[in-house]
């Protein structure tokens, strides 16, 4: 009776430090309290109330005197870690300090304010904004066809080039007064979705001059006069743009760049100024070949003094003509048969005078800052689009094709192998894009979320590699064999490219997304980080003990609301709705209290060696994107208003991102540095096991069901692609060969109920001639039958080609047999 009073009082306590944030002074005095009481009432023997007070009393006398933690905690913990903190240099302290911090803190320190995530404004497009999407957008893309851009000519044709440059396709995001579109985050990655749906070489050339690159920099950091010079040239495509960072010796790890440029005086324009005498040798550069102004990353040396005392003045940028002599540009690069101009470009001893220099002599040394600032935004929206492309236009597809093509007698699709691979497509779709809208509502707010963006950027490009693969499974050898009518194999080529650029995804994951989200969401690392940094000792002492007391109190109340979630199969936890998706807010309530109380652990424990366990950051890495998803879907959800047709991909969506953060939690403390602690916690995080689960095989065929057949549920999930019901257009015959053998379903159902059976001798036609001259069909039911079987032979036909024309390795497709 004693110890049940005693475990039920204190669940009650952990129950409400699991509701509340209580602080550790208030706890200790409740929890003292209760145990004094206890006490009175001869509720211990003498051993259990000794364990018991002295569980409690050691903790609480060390962090609640002042004296005490100062002498045996605050202090020594200070110098150690002043030792062994690594210096961050100046670049990793400019990646740290870009951007800002939004929601995914919320989810990083374990008690998520849903009201805040309600509170997120959904982008949406303006009028103007949307009649863009809905004329130029979806005209262009009827123009384009990718096996003649891929293939013959590897180029985008004039009349797209100069389509996309009359309707300001490359000045999407240049102010109005300055001739752009002053397009929203928003509108800019509608605009990539539906276009690179349908090519994703057209698709980036126009992503690059809208994203990282000269208009951008410009935009931030240019002068007035290089402002006006070059935005409205930029913005109605007289000039273009590349941007030039990565070479040979510097990929990943940019700013190593051995790319000069030396202070020193030369000619301009007949006159002789003080300016840069440049070396660099780059390479990979998106439409390098074409582009008429580089923009250039290289750093600045002053040997002579010309500027000032400092000979290292670090990495700057400029925009450079491409005609200044001494530049090599023009080369080109052939990644995986995309179209888009990428190439190598150098330059020998090429002179420019310093206010080539984005934002002049002043930006000298702030390239780097400049750069890492314009990337934590701008991943968030080009390549993130490309994967929401083309996990709709997977969905699409892949699910008209499964209903289409039959062996069997039976639609692939209705087979559970394929249904698999079909709700993978969908689910991860859903995601996709949930995680896209969610991002852009904060980059349309003015927030600059780079922790979100780096996620959004690994996710959406490493789904991207899912999705496609999925479609491709399940098309057989439709998606393999190549030619005009091959809507997926560019996609399945080319994806490895948003794999590795802006920040190359094996990197992202294990070293950006937890490395920086750790310093920038941790409520008190950065602070004792600070502290241990400080020179006077004795405010270095004050601001450590009170970040430290601040830090147990937060560890404490993490573990515990952890461990209470979890006992009560969250139900303990708050869901800000009702209905079905309850639970899964519940649900992530708990995953974010223990990932809290477990990375915090983890942090304390490895300190500055953290930095070197790629394989746990990555792991840590997986556990917060897949929670920042989890919202995401349960935020669209709501924004979308609630629709029932949706509820099968919405919660395999929320399923499979749970079940993700508890893998990542449950690897984590498997492979944790200490091993005996790494299952204490765990027993602790998990006390009754891994109660998340995979998403069930009924969910999952509900999903693949969806993709299968036209309905709100589909459209929905592949809202803003190009889709055309045209017969002859590359996907239009999917989409006309999907309502027509639907149209034609019954009809042959009834005819098997009948016993009606083709003959394996005789001609279809003959065979419904027949039917319709014995009255089994109608004249009518025929032309229904013929339309849908010629409809299917259209889709599951591939492209052939003559052999000598294979071998002159010039298909055009006037040469298709
Ligand atoms: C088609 C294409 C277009 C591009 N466009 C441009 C452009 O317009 N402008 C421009 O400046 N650059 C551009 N790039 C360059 C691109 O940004 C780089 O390719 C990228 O930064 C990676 O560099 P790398 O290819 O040299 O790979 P490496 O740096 O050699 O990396 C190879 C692998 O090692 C991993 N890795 C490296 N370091 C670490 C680490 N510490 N921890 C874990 N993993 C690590 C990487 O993730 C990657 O998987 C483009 C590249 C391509 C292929």
């Amino acid at each position: 009776m004693n110890i049940l009073l005693f475990v039920a009082g204190l669940l009650g306590l952990f129950y409400a430090i699991a509701r509340h944030r209580i602080p550790l002074r208030n706890l200790a005095l409740i929890t003292g309290l209760f145990l004094a009481v206890f006490t009175l009432m001869g509720g211990f023997s003498f051993v259990w109330g000794l364990l018991v007070w002295s569980l409690f009393l050691v903790p609480s006398i060390l962090f609640g005197v002042d004296q005490i933690r100062r002498e045996f905690l605050s202090e020594p913990l200070l110098r150690r870690i002043s030792r062994v903190l690594p210096q961050m240099s100046e670049t990793e302290r400019a990646a740290i300090e870009a951007g800002n911090v939004w929601w995914e803190a919320e989810l990083f320190r374990g008690s998520p304010d849903w009201r805040k995530l309600k509170d997120y404004a959904m982008p949406t497009l303006s009028e103007e904004e949307e009649a863009f999407v809905d004329g130029p957008v979806e005209e262009l893309c009827g123009m384009i066809d990718d096996w003649d851009i891929t293939h013959r000519r590897q180029d985008l044709p004039p009349e797209v080039w100069d389509y996309m440059k009359r309707h300001l396709f490359f000045g999407m995001i240049i102010p109005k007064k300055y001739g752009g579109l002053e397009f929203s985050a928003h509108a800019h990655s509608c605009v990539v979705t539906k276009l690179s749906a349908r090519s994703i070489s057209a698709g980036v050339t126009v992503m690059v001059p809208n994203s990282l690159g000269p208009a951008e920099l410009l935009l931030h950091y240019g002068t007035d006069a290089q402002k006006d010079h070059y935005l409205p040239r930029l913005a109605d495509g007289r000039e273009i743009p590349c941007f030039a960072l990565t070479g040979p010796d510097a990929g990943s790890d940019a700013s190593a760049i051995p790319d000069t440029g030396v202070v020193c005086m030369g000619q301009h324009e007949g006159r002789e100024v003080l300016g840069l005498r440049l070396n660099w040798e780059k390479r990979y550069i998106t439409l390098g070949p074409v582009a008429t102004v580089l923009g250039l990353a290289f750093k600045v040396y002053d040997p002579d003094g010309l500027l000032g005392d400092e000979p290292d003045l670090g990495i700057t940028c400029a925009l450079i003509p491409v005609d200044t002599p001494g530049i090599t540009i023009g080369r080109r690069h052939f990644p995986l048969n995309a179209a888009f101009q990428n190439g190598p470009n150098s330059g020998k001893d090429v002179f420019i005078p310093l206010d080539y220099i984005i934002g002049g002599q002043q930006n000298i040394g702030r390239g780097w800052r400049m750069l890492v600032e314009s990337l934590s935004a701008g991943r968030g929206i080009s390549l993130p689009a490309v994967g929401a492309s083309a996990g709709k236009a997977a969905a699409r597809t892949t699910g008209a094709y499964a209903h289409v093509r039959k062996q069997f007698n039976t639609s692939i699709g209705r087979f559970e192998g394929v249904e698999e691979a079909l709700a993978r497509i969908g689910g991860l779709t859903y995601m996709m894009e949930a995680g896209r809208l969610l991002t852009l509502a904060a980059l349309d707010a003015g927030e600059k979320p780079s922790v979100v963006t780096a996620i959004l950027k690994y996710y959406n490009t490493e789904w991207m590699r899912q999705v496609v693969n999925d479609a491709m499974d399940v098309h057989g050898g439709r998606g393999i064999c190549m030619g005009p009518t091959n809507y997926l194999a560019r996609a399945y080529q080319t994806l490895p490219v948003g794999i590795t650029v802006e920040g190359a995804n094996i990197l992202t994951r294990s070293m950006i997304i937890f490395g920086q989200g750790a310093i920038r969401c941790h409520p008190y690392l950065m602070r004792e980080m600070q502290a241990a940094g400080e020179q006077d000792p004795v405010q270095a002492e004050n601001q450590f003990d009170k970040a430290l007391t601040g830090h147990a109190s937060y560890f404490v109340q993490n573990l515990v609301r952890s461990l209470v979630f979890s006992l009560s199969g969250s139900h303990l936890a708050k869901s800000p709705v009702k209905g079905r998706t309850a639970q899964y807010y519940r649900r992530l309530a708990q995953m974010s209290a223990a990932f809290a109380a477990v990375s915090d652990l983890t942090l304390m424990l490895l300190g500055g060696a953290f930095k070197r366990k790629e394989k746990l950051s990555g792991r840590f890495a997986d556990a917060l994107s897949y929670m920042f998803f989890t919202s995401a879907i349960l935020k669209k959800f709501e924004d979308d208003g609630r629709p029932k047709a949706d509820l099968p991909v919405v919660e395999w969506s929320a399923k499979y991102s749970l079940y993700q953060v508890q893998l990542a939690l449950d690897e984590i403390l498997r492979n944790f540095p200490v091993k005996s602690l790494g299952l204490l916690i765990r027993g602790m995080v998990f006390p009754l096991g891994l109660s998340l689960r995979y998403p069930n095989d009924s969910l999952g065929h509900r999903v693949a069901a969806m993709m299968l057949k036209p309905g709100e549920a589909r459209d929905r999930l592949t809202k803003g692609l190009f889709v055309s019901f045209d017969p002859q257009d590359v996907t239009g015959k999917l989409e006309d060969a999907l309502v027509k053998v639907i149209a034609a379903e019954p009809i042959e159902k009834r005819l098997r109920s009948q016993q009606q059976l083709k003959p394996d001798l005789m001609d279809y036609a003959d065979w419904l001639d027949q039917l319709v001259a014995d009255d089994v069909i109608s004249v009518e039911e025929q032309q229904s039958l013929l339309a849908a079987r010629q409809a299917t032979r259209d889709v599951i036909n591939v492209d052939e080609f003559n052999p000598g024309e294979m071998a002159s390795g010039n298909l055009t497709m006037d040469q298709v047999a």
